[in-house]
């Protein structure tokens, strides 16, 4: 049986199906992946500097100025047939590295954001206040109205821990697959990365989707566009 029939067999007999998705399943969506975004300004910051604890004491404006740049392309971004295909299955658990929206505009009801979300403020010393952002029109640095520290993202970046109660939930949904659909997510981001081989250690077969190959160790692995991939195996 060719890859793509392989994949169709072991989803359509799925009783239950989880997804663990990154940042190229919303890239056909224009909101580019790390290694797309080093392009123009942003070409002479490593993300993985600017989206860190270290970067943002080194340079809270740069950092803001950063993720409002990242904001106001998120804002423009509609979801693509891939997002549109994965919010169809009211019955499919999301798990998501994406810090963007594009699942739940699509319709998704049950999505887990690892990475905490973009469209959200909180206080940097953890004060417990947090705010909604208008991503279209987001404001600038300032300080936490509560306690005077500096307001960020409510995102984790790296070398923070997820948020447990959401990890919890995202290990209990992938140890209880019976497939894990991984789309365009490189893998090497940990700890999330390690829900493939949960997964796999639980008995889930693992389908893969990604324009690349990837480290993911997958039943099934096939090479090209989530918009195109992902209509086809969910719809079938
Ligand atoms: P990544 O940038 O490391 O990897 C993206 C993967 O997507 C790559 O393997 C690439 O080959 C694949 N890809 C690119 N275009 C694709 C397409 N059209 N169809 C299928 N696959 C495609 O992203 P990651 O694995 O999510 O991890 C890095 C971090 O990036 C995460 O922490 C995530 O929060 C963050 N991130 C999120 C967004 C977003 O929210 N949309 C955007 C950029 C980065």
């Amino acid at each position: 049986m060719d890859p793509i029939h392989a994949a169709i067999s072991i989803l359509s007999t799925a009783q239950k199906i989880v997804t663990f998705s990154g940042a190229g399943l919303s890239a056909e969506s224009g909101i580019p992946t790390f290694r797309e975004a080093q392009t123009g300004y942003w070409a002479r910051y490593d993300p993985a500097e600017l989206a860190s604890p270290g970067g943002f004491s080194q340079d809270p404006e740069l950092v803001i100025n950063w993720y409002n740049d990242r904001r106001s392309t998120i804002a423009q971004a509609q979801p693509n047939a891939a997002h549109r295909a994965l919010a169809g299955r009211q019955d499919i658990v999301h798990v998501t590295q994406n810090i963007d929206h594009l699942l739940e505009t699509a319709g998704a009801k049950s999505v887990l954001h690892l990475h905490g979300r973009i469209d959200s403020d909180r206080c940097n010393l953890s004060c417990g206040y947090a705010e909604p952002i208008d991503i279209a029109d987001p404001p600038g640095l300032r300080n936490c109205p509560d306690c005077r520290a500096a307001l960020r993202p409510s995102v984790v970046w790296f070398g923070e821990p997820l948020p447990q109660s959401t990890w919890d939930a995202a290990v209990q949904a992938v140890s209880t697959a019976d497939v894990l659909l991984v789309v365009g997510t490189s893998g090497v981001v940990y700890p999330a990365a390690s829900l493939v081989d949960l997964a796999r250690s639980c008995g889930a077969a693992v389908v893969v989707v990604n324009t690349e190959p990837t480290r993911s160790i997958a039943d099934v692995a096939l090479i090209g566009p989530a918009t195109e991939l992902v209509p086809r195996l969910l719809t079938a």
